[in-house]
């Protein structure tokens, strides 16, 4: 039987244009849903693209799911991104990250560039994707001023449900009491580490992955 890496196997299986478009079917499912919301209550609704302001929403903790990992690590390696200094920069900040209470995390995630523009927006994770406001964007930095977001508890319950379908096309045996999510440094980390390995379904199966409560612990924003 030919053995084939990760990145081999979710290129081949057309796993990763899957994954890249149901992720963007997820994003844009929330542009729809926050727009509406917005007519419907009369609210101007923020996005990302039209946000003149510090991006506070990308200098705090991001939990992703390895999926959403490999789409942003195949994005990277499409760029020429992958370099030991990135996989160096991922891993301290990672470290750092999951060492500190998501209340006082205040860094600039590592795909924020210097004009504060996100340089994997095409293959931004949902929790980022998935983030609309109706308020001033300058409201997102201040502590005291209130921010009203859009919820959107259906398009993440539709990212949820793809943990299991991409585990089962990837034949990565559950774990139980355990998902295969972490902060976004951590999973891009994982995927580019586990790309090029033949064993990568062993590799990931014997990382520390959190469990539910865990994973509440990191609550965004
Ligand atoms: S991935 Fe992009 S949108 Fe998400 S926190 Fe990082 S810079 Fe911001
Ligand atoms: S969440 Fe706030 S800071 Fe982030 S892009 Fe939207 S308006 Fe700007």
């Amino acid at each position: 039987m030919e053995v084939r890496t990760l990145g081999q196997f979710v290129e081949q299986e057309g796993i990763l244009s899957d994954l890249r478009k149901l992720v963007g079917d997820i994003i844009a499912k929330s542009g729809v849903g926050a727009r509406r919301l917005g007519k419907e209550q009369r609210l101007p609704v923020v996005q990302c693209t039209s946000c003149d302001a510090p991006k506070a929403c990308c200098k705090s903790i991001v939990v992703a799911r390895l999926y959403e990992g490999i789409v942003v690590a195949a994005h990277l390696r499409d760029e020429g991104r992958d370099t030991p200094a990135l996989r160096d920069e991922l891993r301290t900040i990672a470290d750092a990250m999951e060492a500190t209470s998501p209340f006082d995390w205040r860094r600039p995630c590592v795909f924020l560039d210097a004009n504060e523009r996100c340089t994997v927006y095409a293959s931004r994770p949902t929790p980022c994707g998935l983030l609309y406001v109706y308020t001033p964007p300058a409201a997102c930095s201040d502590p005291s001023a209130p921010v009203k977001a859009y919820v959107a508890h259906a398009e993440n319950a539709v990212a949820e449900e793809l943990e299991d379908q991409f585990r089962d096309r990837l034949s990565l045996r559950k774990k139980v009491g355990r998902r295969y999510i972490g902060v976004l440094p951590r999973m891009v980390l994982v995927a580019l580490e586990a790309w090029d390995r033949t064993d990568f379904r062993d590799y990931l199966r014997g990382l520390d992955w959190p469990s539910d409560a865990d994973a509440a612990r990191w609550a965004r924003r």
